[in-house]
């Protein structure tokens, strides 16, 4: 593993930077499967994407991993160590709940949003014999468009906006369907 020298210098991190890995990890093994605390002198500095397939030796390519996760990820980038563990990526989870946010608006709020952030979104271009034009774009390309750019926040904030309706009432007796 360590033939070459000169490589393996930039292999690991700065003692400053180790300090802020383990510190931001607040001192334990950042495989969310694990968890384990460790020690600072035990700290593996694992990389996200591994050095041998052209990670860097970064703050943002780093995990603070215990000894033996760092073995377990091997040379898996760290989405799919994750995933042989069937531990959902917590990036990909987020976006996956703001994807559900997004579709419960309105076509509406999309549109505004889309503004507010200037996005732009074009409808797909439709044909016949005649003619082509432009459909209005659909809420699902505004949901793709939108995911990622718009914050958590925005989207509590417009819920807020929006006259909350009336949550279903208790279905009385009477009711039938
Ligand atoms: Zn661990």
């Amino acid at each position: 593993m360590f033939f070459d020298e000169e490589r393996s210098v930039k292999r690991t991190l700065g003692i400053r930077d180790k300090q802020i890995l383990y510190r931001n990890a607040k001192g334990r093994c950042q495989n969310p499967g694990c968890n384990k605390k460790i020690d600072f002198d035990e700290m593996q500095v694992g990389h996200k994407t591994a050095y041998s397939r052209g990670g860097a030796t970064t703050m943002r390519n780093s995990v603070c991993l215990c000894y033996r996760c760092n073995k377990l990820q091997g040379t898996d980038s760290w989405a799919t160590f994750l995933k042989k563990q069937n531990i959902e990526d917590p990036e990909t989870v987020k976006k996956q709940s703001m994807k559900q946010a997004l579709q419960s608006l309105s076509l509406a709020q999309l549109k505004s949003l889309a503004g507010r952030h200037h996005v732009k979104i074009l409808g797909q271009v439709e044909e016949d014999w005649f003619e082509s034009h432009r459909v209005a774009p659909t809420k699902s390309q505004y949901v793709t468009k939108l995911t990622g750019v718009v914050t958590s926040a925005e989207l509590a904030s417009l819920s807020k906006e929006t006259p909350v309706r009336a949550k279903p009432k208790k279905r009385r007796t009477s009711d039938r369907s």
